[in-house]
């Protein structure tokens, strides 16, 4: 089967991995701090904090912006659940904005008329979570606007965007006040499992570094009493165990790496498929001419009379990994029991039902690209 994405990992990442594992610290070592600043380095943030998954990443986001019980909170339906769930751990009421169709992020216009009546009910959110969807960065410079007129924070879900840019800078660098990103294998690069927070404000670091380790801090000036010995910690807060360890943090060292290379070979790749279906009942998704995409997917939309059930079948059957990103969200039972029904983001499911990503990875070879094309070619017909 050839994957829609998987990791690439070589005897330099082993070698990275192996190293830390005979030095004595697993966790809490090094490593960590020194994948934190290299991050931080590449997409231009003064701090970025490690964490477990990008799950856990935008769970400590939400609470260090303040989300709790009563606060609003509004993503994008087409994502991964993650977007929505990271929300509800924090009991607050979580909604949805309709995309953009040409490429499937969030729509800063369906944003700016919800806004407007949600104005006028007294129902404005306090957080959105805008999804740099495929590694192409949202339209964040036109929502942050929106979110200094109408006093909301931004955390951007950038999972899938490490090392993606926007207008000449690094995403999550100027207008989110934070952003996130996954290390999931299937991801621009790995760490197993893990995510990052970057983040421009001093203070949203400390809480996302005091919650990331149970609330413990070690810091006197967080502290409440002054400390009677090297042993003394305290809990000012309830947080959780959302640590990454040193294992993984060298393992993302070594693939940061590679990265430059990583996203030479997705984007030749991305040019390729951009040739090769030219003619294809298909659309692939609008690439903005100041936005730099790492291309996580090549997602494509189907031409509305072609059944894509069918076509995933037959290129599943012919050993094509190809997948859909994503189901919409608001349709998933969880959030379909919580008041949510079709109709309701009608571009989001317009995208869902003709939507296919073909495999992109780095170390995909053209003959294996161009069985995926044949295939597909063959599965349209
Ligand atoms: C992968 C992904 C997540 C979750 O990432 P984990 O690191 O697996 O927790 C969140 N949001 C989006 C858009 C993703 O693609």
């Amino acid at each position: 089967m050839i994957p829609y994405s998987t990791q690439d990992i070589t005897a330099h990442e082993i070698a990275a991995v192996q190293e830390v594992l005979g030095s004595g610290w697993l966790t809490q070592g090094p490593m960590v701090p020194r994948f934190e600043e290299r991050v931080a380095e590449l997409h231009q943030v003064p701090h970025a904090v490690a964490v477990a998954n990008a799950t856990a990443g935008l769970h400590l986001g939400c609470l260090a912006l303040g989300v709790g019980a009563g606060s609003r909170v509004w993503t994008s339906p087409i994502s991964y659940v993650a977007s929505a769930n990271c929300a509800h751990y924090c009991g607050a009421e979580l909604d949805f904005v309709d995309i953009d169709p040409a490429t499937a992020c969030l729509s800063t216009a369906a944003l700016a008329d919800k806004l407007e009546l949600a104005r006028r009910y007294g129902t404005l959110p306090n957080v959105v979570i805008p999804v740099d969807f495929a590694g192409q960065s949202a339209d964040l410079p036109g929502m942050r606007e929106l979110a200094d007129r109408y006093g909301f924070a931004l955390l951007e879900d950038a999972s899938h965007a490490v090392g993606a840019r926007l207008q000449g800078h690094p995403v999550g660098s100027r207008h989110a006040d934070l952003a996130v990103l996954s290390f999931h294998p299937v991801k621009i690069i790995t760490t197993g499992e893990g995510g990052m927070v970057l983040a421009r404000d001093e203070r949203l670091v400390q809480q996302l570094r005091l919650l990331r380790s149970h609330g413990i801090t070690r810091e006197p000036a967080l502290m409440q009493s002054v400390s009677p010995g090297e042993w003394y910690y305290e809990q000012v807060a309830l947080g959780f165990n959302y640590r990454m360890t040193d294992l993984q943090a060298a393992l993302g060292c070594a693939q940061l790496d590679r990265l430059p290379g990583f996203l030479a070979a997705r984007q030749r790749l991305a040019t390729r498929y951009d040739r090769l279906l030219a003619g294809l009942p298909l659309q692939a998704l609008t690439r903005l001419s100041d936005r730099q995409s790492s291309l996580h997917l090549y997602a494509v939309r189907l031409a509305p009379q072609i059944d894509r059930a069918a076509v995933f079948a037959r290129m599943r059957a012919a050993g094509i990994g190809v997948q859909v990103h994503y189901i919409p969200i608001h349709l998933q039972p969880y959030w379909h029991a919580r008041g949510f029904a079709p109709g309701d983001f009608p571009q989001a499911e317009a995208w869902y039902r003709s939507a296919l990503s073909l495999p992109l990875f780095p170390a995909m070879s053209e003959a294996q690209q161009d069985e995926v094309v044949d295939t597909l070619q063959t599965a349209l017909r």
